[in-house]
């Protein structure tokens, strides 16, 4: 219930510094998060869930490192969303939490030109928030390899499936590393949104 029990290094706490405590789906999520286990969230923007997953995404990053004892920058997260406003929001949240430890985000959507978000990409990244069309574009024009991904997540499911955008989530969710922790934040439970967790996420995800 306070952020001294997570036992986080300061660089990654720093972003929580004006907050008091973790919000409720913060306090539930990390934990499991931390643990590696797959994670799904009924909850609504608000809940403070951009940190419930920023947090234990910017941990597995400094974690990978670590045991590679190597510096690599390359995209080893993904959150995946279905509007270029959220896409934003998670983007400008994460950026500012993983400065203070040295991670590196690029935010990927469409209705824009693609040259300032390829040139980011190829100055590299540890994370990469998109929206499925615009990043299946660059994935095909070969610009954003997913094979190190290993920490995904995928936000306002049931919305991004109801925008149609199912056959690039699954064409995306099928290139990044098949050892991977997965987080899913959804407002409802359709059995569309059932369907793809059990294709693509642990046999036992925690559930809250
Ligand atoms: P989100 O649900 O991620 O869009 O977050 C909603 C708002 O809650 C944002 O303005 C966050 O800065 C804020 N927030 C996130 N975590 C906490 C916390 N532990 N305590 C208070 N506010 C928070």
């Amino acid at each position: 219930d306070t952020f001294v029990q997570a036992k986080l290094p300061d660089n990654v706490i720093e972003c929580c510094k004006s907050f008091t405590k973790p919000s409720p789906i913060q306090a539930h999520a990390w934990p499991f998060l931390f643990d590696g286990r797959d994670f799904i969230g009924i909850a609504e923007t608000g809940s403070g869930k951009t940190l419930a997953f920023g947090i234990p995404a910017l941990m597995h990053i400094l974690k990978k490192k670590e045991n590679e004892n190597s510096n690599k920058v390359v995209p080893r997260c993904l959150a995946l969303s279905p509007t270029r406003e959220l896409a934003q929001q998670i983007s400008d949240v994460v950026s500012e939490a993983g400065k203070p430890c040295g991670v590196k985000t690029v935010c990927l959507y469409g209705g824009t030109s693609k040259g300032p978000q390829i040139s980011a990409l190829k100055s590299g990244v540890d994370v990469v928030i998109g929206t499925p069309g615009r990043l299946r574009d660059l994935i095909e024009m070969g610009f954003c390899n997913l094979k190190d991904v290993s920490f995904v997540i995928l936000d306002e499911a049931d919305r991004m499936l109801d925008m149609g955008f199912e056959p690039e989530v699954r064409s995306i969710l099928s290139q990044t590393c098949n050892v991977r922790q997965m987080v899913m934040f959804s407002a409802t439970w359709p059995f569309s949104v059932h369907q793809l967790a059990q294709e693509f996420m642990d046999p036992n995800p925690i559930k809250v």
